[in-house]
């Protein structure tokens, strides 16, 4: 029997440990987080109906991502920077759950597929330091604290700092130009109610020129706030922002959105507890490597992209999910590989697109053009 480990326990490994499950095909996953509530796994994602709905009943988890769906998450509101209104859409409440992009809550997420594989299949504090392939065919995955392990196949779903990537290609994360920042504002109904009715049901984005702040209400009563802008990769260090002083971090945060409406910087002001800054990197997009039968990735490790296509939590899981279905069919992972890479280079390029278009010096009309054109209307 073919013996498969996988790296990371994140959407893309948990799917596909998932789906090999439900074909009778049991895999080991070593994941570096020491336990499933070790970090906080902050935040909401929208799943699409080819890509982490598919994924999802692929794994025969249907009907528990509908019970944790939440359609009116699709609701969004778009202002510029002066406090104006430029778009609305308010998500139909029946049968979005089904055809639309409901957004669901990233630890209810993964629990909903941790819940549903054997409790040995994910060994927490098990973080890969380096893989090598063996001279007989396999591989060995070398632990940190020293211990080995072996297996046939081994799939590197470790994300963007991928252990196992290496095996594979050479190629390494290049800084996209932008950083974001993440606040969470806890109880905001009852703490916020102004900011809170200002965010709606779904997420906000205010886009200013070469700056955004936007926010996303998730089920567990909080919103959480990025603020994304254009400098340089390490600005964390010259900025001089105190990040470990929250309060402090956050008053000089509001300094680099100078002239913007003081409802939408009243989101900063709502914020409270840890401020954690986000450089984004990516992969170059159209990324390729020669197959190596026994060893291959999927996800952030093989195609991280910027946020700004919202695709990469479902890649992750059709990655997942397809790698499962080529597994358990007996294909050659060449193909899969193919189909893989063709659709992550799609997205990477909208992604970069998209990320000039919100952090573009013309503002908010850019993003106004680009939702009217998603919705087909003329622009
Ligand atoms: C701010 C933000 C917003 C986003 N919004 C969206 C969205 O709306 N929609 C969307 O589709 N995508 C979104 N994404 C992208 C999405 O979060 C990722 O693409 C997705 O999580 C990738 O899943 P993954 O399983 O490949 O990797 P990850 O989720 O990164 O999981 C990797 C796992 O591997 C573990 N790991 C790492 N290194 C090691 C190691 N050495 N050994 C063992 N384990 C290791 C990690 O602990 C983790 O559990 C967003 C990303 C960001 C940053």
């Amino acid at each position: 029997m073919t013996r498969i480990v996988i790296a990371g326990a994140g959407l893309g490994g948990l799917t596909l440990a998932r789906v090999l499950h439900v074909h009778g095909i049991e895999a080991v996953i070593c994941e570096r987080d020491t336990g499933r509530d070790a970090r906080v796994q902050g935040g909401t994602l929208d799943l699409t109906v080819e890509g982490g709905q598919w994924a999802l009943e692929e794994a025969g988890l249907t009907e528990g991502y509908r019970a944790i769906a939440r359609p009116e998450g699709q609701d969004m509101v778009l202002y510029d920077q002066a406090g104006t209104l430029l778009r609305q859409e308010v998500a139909p409440d029946e049968g979005a759950a089904q055809f639309g992009r409901p957004e669901a809550d990233r630890p209810k997420l993964r629990a909903l597929l941790l819940d549903a594989l054997p409790e040995s299949t994910v060994r927490w504090g098990h973080a890969v330091q380096r893989a090598e392939s063996l001279p007989g065919g396999g591989h060995r995955v070398h632990l940190a604290g020293g211990e080995t392990l072996e297996g046939d196949l081994l799939v590197g779903a470790d994300g963007g700092r991928s252990r196992v990537r290496p095996l594979l290609t050479p190629a390494d994360l290049e800084y996209t130009g932008a950083t974001g920042v993440e606040l969470v504002i806890a109880d905001a109904d009852r703490a916020h109610p102004e900011v809170s009715a200002l965010v709606g049901r779904g997420s906000f984005s205010a886009i200013g020129t070469q700056r955004t702040l936007s926010a996303q209400r998730c089920g567990d009563g909080t919103i959480h706030v990025h603020l994304t802008f254009r400098c340089p990769a390490d600005w964390v260090r010259t900025s001089g922002i105190p990040f470990n002083d929250p309060a402090r971090a956050r008053a000089a945060l509001k300094e680099l959105y100078p002239g913007w409406a003081p409802e939408i910087l009243a989101l900063v002001d709502a914020a409270s507890g840890p401020v954690t800054v986000l450089p984004l990197h990516a992969l170059p997009p159209g990324l390729r490597w020669p197959h190596h039968p026994g060893r291959t990735l999927i996800g952030d490790a093989a195609h991280l992209m910027s946020p700004y296509a919202g695709q990469g939590a479902n890649l992750a899981m059709q990655d997942g999910a397809e790698l499962a279905l080529a597994i358990a069919g007996g294909q050659d992972l060449r193909a899969f590989e193919e189909s893989m890479l063709a659709r992550a280079e799609r997205s990477a390029r909208m992604s970069a697109e998209n990320l000039d278009r919100f952090l573009s010096p013309r503002g908010a009309e850019g993003v106004r053009e680009l939702f009217a054109r998603m919705a087909g209307e003329p622009v």
